[in-house]
């Protein structure tokens, strides 16, 4: 792949994500990701990375645009070179400027992609995964995830605030958690850790799925049970009554 391109693992209208952006984002995933969650999805999708210039990019998302995506939403934003990046954003954006940019996260990435990513980023759905050391490394192996998901988190929160769902166009941080086997107890109090004292808006789904490597490990090959889901719901209904804002899939 060249350093003068993005490798673009997949591109498209997308209705599956968070309910509060509209019917459909204009959703673009690049290829490379330093997290190895045993329980990625992208790992399962044959794909050949298709190499995008930010001319290539810029036209894809206006593309996704005039075909009715209320905003682009950027995966694994680390794939690509990030000078590339920038400049195929501020492309992105010059072209389409009433256009959010959305980019998601997986909290492992470095800090230094986020201060690329700034200027030329709308709003950002910080995709937190597992709360504590083991199961960072276990299961994400990162080693250090909680510790890079916090800063992440003081980061984006810094930079832009938390997202606010009644402006018309979508701006600032929200927490995004796919509620896992085992740990239907235990997200709410690892989502208020992360920055003790604030209230996030969180999209949380208990629609997990085992993909990949995940379908034969003990702990994370089956989705939740009801009683999990009970649970889940409950922690959710209860961080609503704190004051957050809770989006529930
Ligand atoms: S953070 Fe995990 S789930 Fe997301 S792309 Fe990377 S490996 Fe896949």
């Amino acid at each position: 792949m060249s350093s003068s391109s993005l490798p673009a693992r997949s591109w498209g209208l997308n209705r599956g994500e968070e309910s509060f952006l509209g019917p459909a984002v204009g959703m673009v995933t690049l290829a490379g990701c330093s997290a190895g969650c045993l329980h990625c999805y992208l790992g399962d999708a044959v794909a050949e990375p298709v190499p995008l210039t930010p001319a290539a990019f810029t036209r894809i998302g206006t593309d996704l645009r005039r075909r009715g995506a209320t905003c682009l939403y950027l995966v694994n934003p680390e794939g690509g070179p990030p000078a590339v990046l920038a400049k195929a954003l501020a492309a992105f954006r010059a072209a389409e400027p009433d256009c959010p940019v959305v980019v998601k996260l997986g909290g492992h990435e470095p800090l230094g992609l986020a201060e690329i990513l700034r200027p030329v980023t709308d709003a950002v759905s910080l995709d937190v995964k597992v709360f504590g050391d083991t199961e960072g490394r276990a299961w994400l192996r990162v080693p250090d995830y909680p510790d890079r998901a916090r800063a992440q988190a003081r980061f984006w929160l810094d930079a832009l605030g938390w997202f606010e769902p009644r402006t018309a166009r979508p701006s600032g941080l929200w927490l995004r958690h796919v509620v896992l086997p085992g740990q239907a107890a235990a997200w709410k109090a690892g989502l208020r850790d992360l920055l003790p004292g604030e209230k996030p808006p969180v999209w949380v789904t208990l629609s997990y799925r085992p993909f990949g490597m995940a379908r034969t490990h003990p702990g994370l090959g089956r989705p939740l049970d009801r009683e999990e889901k009970t649970a889940a719901m409950a922690a959710a209904e209860e961080m609503r009554r704190e004051g957050n804002t809770v989006w529930l899939a």
